[in-house]
């Protein structure tokens, strides 16, 4: 997101720790325990992805992408194996160190936006940059920046209620990039949306990889978002199939 950020010291740290692989797992395994016994999730994920790779993870309902994510994003810890990220190994971070990871390294998109309602789609943007503790000003014209990239300069104060299904997510999107991630993580980004609106994400995000570098990992069941990505997997069985 190079380009798309406003300090300058920051994509130089960038440079000096980037390295080949945005993002590495090793045997990495998910179980959980359940009423009926021990479900193994993940069975030993081996994933790497480079700096600007678009990457698609397809697979039936159930089968384990979502779990995945969340172990990549940060939100969940895996049973065994390594994960590094940007640098950072994941595995038994303290929730902190997973909060300020999230916070800083890793956008994530759901299939809900989870945009707050009473706050219009500028403020939703702004949140995370004043949370962290970025001067008001800096976070309105970042987000405004930001609402300008994703189309909806036009329609920074509107809420919620008062966007498309298509808009909200575009939010999301904004607010995603807000504190300028090196990889954004989708869940089913395009679930809650129909074809047409559904499209224009797809270019949306696209356009990200392309043109800003940015390093995206989607799961999806929508197979012509998944076929937007460079590298595409199919999880069966616990497991990645498939580099393309
Ligand atoms: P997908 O995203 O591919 O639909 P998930 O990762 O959501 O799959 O779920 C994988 C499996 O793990 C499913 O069988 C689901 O029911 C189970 N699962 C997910 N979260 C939990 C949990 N917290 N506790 C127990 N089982 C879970």
């Amino acid at each position: 997101m190079a380009d798309l950020g406003d300090n300058k010291d920051r994509q130089g740290d960038r440079l000096r720790e980037s390295s080949e692989f945005v993002l590495e797992t090793r045997g990495l395994t998910k179980n959980y325990t359940t009423t009926t016994g021990e479900l193994e999730v993940l069975r030993g994920i081996d994933l790497k992805v480079a700096n600007g790779e678009f990457v698609s993870i397809t697979g039936p309902s159930g089968v384990g992408k979502s779990t995945l994510l969340h172990i990549l994003g940060g939100l969940d810890q895996p049973t065994a194996g390594e994960v590094t990220v940007c640098g950072h190994r994941l595995e038994g971070l303290s929730d902190t160190d997973a909060s300020r990871y999230r916070n800083k390294e890793v956008g994530f998109i759901f299939q809900f936006h989870y945009l707050l309602e009473e706050f219009d789609a500028l403020e939703n943007v702004m949140m995370p940059l004043m949370i962290r503790g970025e001067a008001r000003n800096k976070s309105r014209s970042r987000a405004l920046k930001l609402l300008d990239e994703v189309g909806l300069a036009e329609r920074a104060t509107h809420r919620p209620a008062q966007l498309s299904g298509g808009e909200r997510q575009r939010v999301a999107v904004a607010r995603a990039l807000s504190g300028e991630p090196r990889l954004l993580i989708a869940d089913e980004p395009t679930g809650d949306l129909d074809d047409n609106t559904a499209a224009d994400l797809h270019e949306l995000l696209a356009h990200l990889n392309r043109d800003h570098d940015l390093t995206i990992i989607v799961a999806t069941h929508d197979m012509s978002l998944a076929d937007r990505a460079g590298t595409t997997y199919q999880m069966v069985a616990g497991q990645l199939l498939g580099r393309a």
